[in-house]
């Protein structure tokens, strides 16, 4: 097994990683920017590095700055969470070619996915199905004709997209040509490379999507679904496992088509199949070749250290275990908690005068937060994940109530009311909602 282990993230998803490997017994190095000096993971870390000042483009997107702390430190792998780096194939070579194990799914495979059109066909000559949609999108009349093909309305997607960035809706021809052109625009700020291409619209759809995990021996399983609807601006505010959307065959039918197309693509690693889910059906949005924010709610049922199953996967270990061997208990709901003003969502960062984070059963606080802590301004607003469980949904949502109740964050404000509006809706008490629903309720 691996001895040390260099995490090149920040936030809770450094801390929860480096949990991961003390429980294996494998020693951490953290990596962190000026700004974060004094974050938990890096006081908790055996060896820390600091590899840039606070901007992320010269110190948590720093290639050779991370090999290099990595080399000097004698680390044997590196897990590069998520964000940042961790979707980054050129990365993934880098840190191959100097020796080092990258703990996720192979360049190749990253490089496949990371382009929303190679994925599109890798889906479809591996079974899975998808919305009816383009090839890449030359210019503004081809657009038009495709529109006209596919019917309106239609999103204009970057092939290279990610964050829920890059994409714009066009309902009807008169508004294909600002979607074109915003699109491509936003494309070519944000990513790569400045192409487009078209989906159809789908209009009231859930987000579903399942877990895998799968060794490099061909042995892949699915961890079940998570249905990430609740969203604002395309970014997810609360998930949860099993969808309450879903009757047992069709999670049984999706779970299963989606560990079969891994299974012919040849991934190893954890990954995630996304799937938008409309009057009955499932159409593949694209597969995210890295950890999720999230993952717990699917350890939390399945009782699954996935963090945990990278590590082995990456270290060249068996899966060890069958689809049938994998049970799944209750239901589980995570919170995203950030660090914004609830009402306007500017972000608020800031020092942290007194926390007390819930506890009890079927509770977990993934946080990298504690009393005195200073939030810096530079980075991504979440600052906290509420995960509860229970053995059914009414007891998950009960456990949510107490916990957001007894939550302490003061000094700044946080998105915990937001949630506690939420979980009192009688949409989200009886699991009816789709991706527009929350965008509704705050209008
Ligand atoms: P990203 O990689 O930027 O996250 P995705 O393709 O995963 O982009 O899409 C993010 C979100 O955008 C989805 O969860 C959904 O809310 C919305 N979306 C994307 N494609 C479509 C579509 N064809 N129809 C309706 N909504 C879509």
């Amino acid at each position: 097994m691996f001895e040390k282990i260099l995490i090149a993230n920040r936030g809770e998803v450094a801390l929860r990683i480096h949990r991961a490997c003390r429980e294996m017994g494998i020693k951490t190095v953290a990596v962190h920017s000026e700004a974060d000096a004094n974050a938990m993971h890096v006081r908790l870390a055996d060896e820390a590095v600091c590899i840039g000042p606070a901007r992320s483009a010269e110190s948590y997107l720093n290639k050779s700055a991370i090999i290099s702390a990595a080399i000097i430190t004698g680390a044997d792998a590196i897990h590069p969470g998520f964000g940042f780096l961790s979707e980054n194939a050129d990365f993934a070579e880098m840190v191959e070619e100097h020796g080092i194990t990258f703990i996720g799914p192979k360049p190749e495979q990253i490089r496949l996915m990371g382009d929303k059109l190679r994925a599109r066909e890798a889906a479809i000559s591996s079974g899975l199905p998808v919305i009816p949609g383009s090839p890449a999108l030359q210019n503004i009349d081809e657009a038009r004709e495709w529109a006209k093909k596919i019917g309106y309305p239609i999103i204009i997607k970057a092939k290279a997209g990610g964050g829920g960035k890059g994409m714009k809706v066009a309902f009807n021809e008169s508004d294909i040509e600002t979607a074109y052109t915003m699109a491509r625009a936003e494309a070519k700020a944000s990513f790569t490379s400045d192409e487009v291409y078209m989906e159809k619209y789908l209009q009231n759809p859930r987000h579903i999507e399942v877990q895998i995990l799968a060794d490099s021996f061909g042995n892949v399983v699915h961890l079940g679904e998570r249905d990430c609807s609740i969203q604002r601006n395309n970014q997810k505010v609360i998930e949860e496992t099993p969808s309450p959307a879903l009757n047992q065959k069709q999670r049984d039918e999706i779970g299963e088509i989606a560990r079969s197309a891994v299974e012919k693509i040849g991934y190893s690693s954890a990954g995630t199949l996304e799937f938008l889910f409309e009057d009955g059906r499932f159409y593949f949005l694209e597969m995210n070749t890295r950890l999720q924010v999230e993952h717990p709610i699917t350890e939390a049922v399945t009782g699954i250290d996935i963090v945990r199953e990278q590590i082995r996967i990456a270290n060249g270990a068996k899966l060890g275990y069958s689809q049938e061997d994998i049970s799944f208990n209750g239901c589980a709901i995570e919170c995203r908690i950030n660090a914004e003003d609830p009402s306007t969502f500017a972000p608020n960062p800031g020092k942290i005068t007194e926390w007390h984070a819930p506890g009890g059963l079927g509770v977990r606080v993934d946080s990298e937060i504690y009393s005195g802590y200073s939030i810096p301004p530079y980075y991504d607003s979440m600052i906290a994940k509420l995960i509860v469980s229970g053995k059914n949904r009414n007891a998950a949502l009960m456990r949510l109530h107490r916990t957001l109740e007894e939550f302490v964050i003061d000094g700044i404000k946080t998105t915990i009311p937001l949630h506690q509006r939420i979980i009192s809706q009688s949409d989200f008490i009886n699991g009816i909602y789709d991706i527009h629903w929350l965008e509704k309720l705050l209008k």
